[in-house]
């Protein structure tokens, strides 16, 4: 007798509470061999004052379990409060954001009746850091993170599932024209673990063509891994052109835990009116079935949910005159793959995760980081300050220079002002002032920053931050 998994499971807010229901219906008459913790998250727990959403107890279960069932939440506004499912992705590691993405014509209306994209988003770093400053009246700032670690991990979790799943091609998506030295290291690192798995095709596509691309031509795609931010906003357009976004599912995957989810909101706006379509929680559960090596049930449910699609009947988001045989509710959608359990599609093509192992993605530790030298040469000065023009403020900041630290330029937005500048060029108050050491003075210590940012104070001139100036190996860090 197979002994049951234990998993948490949180039933999330807006529809969360419906389509968890449905999910856990079909997964507990198809047999699961489960034993469910449930936990509380969401917007009652954070309004009870908890700014994760989350409480310590529910970290508890999550470390015992290793494997989270969840329903969306909902964030609510203000600084105050942290993203959960941020938060949860990086307290447990769930570096990759693995989301299938397929069309299932004729049965669900779709203008891509070819599409089979697996979208692997990066889930840990790039501008969900959430490290964001206001740094003077007029300006905010938002941190990029990207790692050399990150980047292998993802990377290489990408072409290891592309060879798991029989796919054949890795495209890769990056803003690496403009963001050299972040996307610039994401695509510069793709390129070196391509070359590890000589049979799967590899590519590049700057991201907004990429994206024009996969909304057009998506059956040209196969696996694409991205960054953060990029990979959150294009699985959403490409489960949404699919036929609905309420079709995806997704796992979220580290090394010794995973959580599973819909990729779609809690939209309030339909909840509590068992309207909502709860495709994107069964097959989520699908993967979650895989992944704990209940692969027989994971098949069993798939192929039994593909065969209610087949027989028309849609939950109202993917309801279309003609195509549809049935509006379904939540509940009655949810009824109806049970009354198909044990059947197969008849057109669409069945489902096989034969094995009755967990199908796990593993990919090799990441190799040792190579031994970098480092070496000081600079300073950028970030001033607040509304009070004259880009040649007014070089001028008292050449006169700030220290021996060994003279200004080379200053920018405003990231546009050059001084020592030349354009007067059509809008300045904000916020301003880049950039110091390099001066030839000849030897090894540049951060007490010449120091003296340097004395000389600007005494100056009255108010610094909002600094940021060194490295080369690494010789080669500059930072961008002009
Ligand atoms: P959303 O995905 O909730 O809704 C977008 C649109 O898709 C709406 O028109 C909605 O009605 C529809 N839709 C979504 N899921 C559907 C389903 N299963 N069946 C039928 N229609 C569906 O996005 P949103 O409106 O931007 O966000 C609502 C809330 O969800 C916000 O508080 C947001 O922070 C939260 N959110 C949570 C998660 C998560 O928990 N994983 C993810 C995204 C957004």
């Amino acid at each position: 007798m197979p002994v049951n998994t234990p998993i948490t499971v949180a039933y999330g807010d807006g529809i969360g509470p419906e389509i968890m229901e449905a999910a856990l219906f079909v997964l507990d008459k198809a047999c699961a061999k489960l034993d469910i913790d449930v936990i509380e998250i969401g917007e009652k727990v954070y309004l009870r004052g908890v700014t994760s959403g989350m409480e310590p107890s529910a970290f508890d279960s999550l470390r015992r379990t290793r494997v989270f069932l969840k329903a969306p939440v909902t964030t609510p506004q203000g600084s105050g409060y942290t993203s959960l499912n941020v938060t949860t992705r990086k307290t447990f590691g769930l570096y990759a954001n693995v989301r299938p993405c397929m069309s299932y014509h004729p049965f669900i209306a779709t203008k891509h009746p070819r599409m089979d994209v697996v979208i692997i988003r990066e889930n840990e770093e790039d501008l969900y850091a959430g490290i964001e400053h206001r740094q003077t009246a007029q300006v905010c700032q938002c941190l990029k993170l990207i790692s050399r670690p990150g980047c292998e991990k993802i990377a290489r979790y990408a072409f290891e599932y592309a060879a798991a799943n029989n796919r054949r091609k890795v495209s890769c998506f990056t803003k690496d024209n403009i963001m050299k030295m972040t996307d610039g290291l994401f695509h510069k690192v793709f390129d070196e673990i391509a070359a590890e798995y000589p049979s799967i095709a590899s590519e590049h596509w700057i991201v907004d063509i990429g994206a024009a691309m996969l909304a057009d031509t998506p059956e040209n795609f196969d696996v694409i891994v991205m960054p953060n931010l990029y990979g959150d906003i294009l699985s959403d357009v490409a489960a949404q052109i699919t036929g609905s976004v309420g079709l995806g599912g997704s796992a979220n995957i580290g090394d010794s835990c995973a959580m599973f989810e819909a990729i779609h909101g809690s939209a309030p706006r339909i909840a509590g009116r068992n309207e909502a379509n709860p495709s994107g929680l069964i097959l989520a559960s699908v993967l979650m079935l895989n992944h704990i090596g209940q692969s027989g049930t994971a098949t069993r449910i798939h192929n039994a949910w593909l065969r209610a699609i087949e027989d028309g009947i849609h939950t109202a988001d993917m309801y279309k005159q003609g195509t549809s045989r049935e509006k379904a509710g939540t509940r009655e959608f949810a009824q109806a793959v049970v009354e198909r359990l044990g059947e197969n599609p008849r057109a669409l093509k069945a489902a096989d995760y034969a094995a009755e192992q967990p199908r796990q993605v593993k990919p090799p530790p990441t190799a040792q980081q190579p031994e970098v030298s480092k070496e000081l040469t600079g300073v950028d000065v970030f001033l607040c300050w509304d009070k004259g023009s880009a040649a007014q403020l070089g001028g008292a900041l050449t006169s700030a220079g220290t021996p060994a630290l003279r200004l080379r330029t200053i920018s405003n937005r990231g546009q050059n002002v001084w020592p030349h500048t354009s007067p059509d060029t809008f300045c904000t108050d916020h301003w880049r002032a950039r110091f390099t050491r001066e030839t000849g003075t030897g090894k540049l210590e951060y007490a010449d920053i120091i003296a340097l940012l004395d000389n600007v104070t005494r100056a009255g001139y108010e610094i909002i931050k600094t940021e060194n100036l490295y080369d690494f190996d010789g080669i500059p860090g930072f961008t002009g």
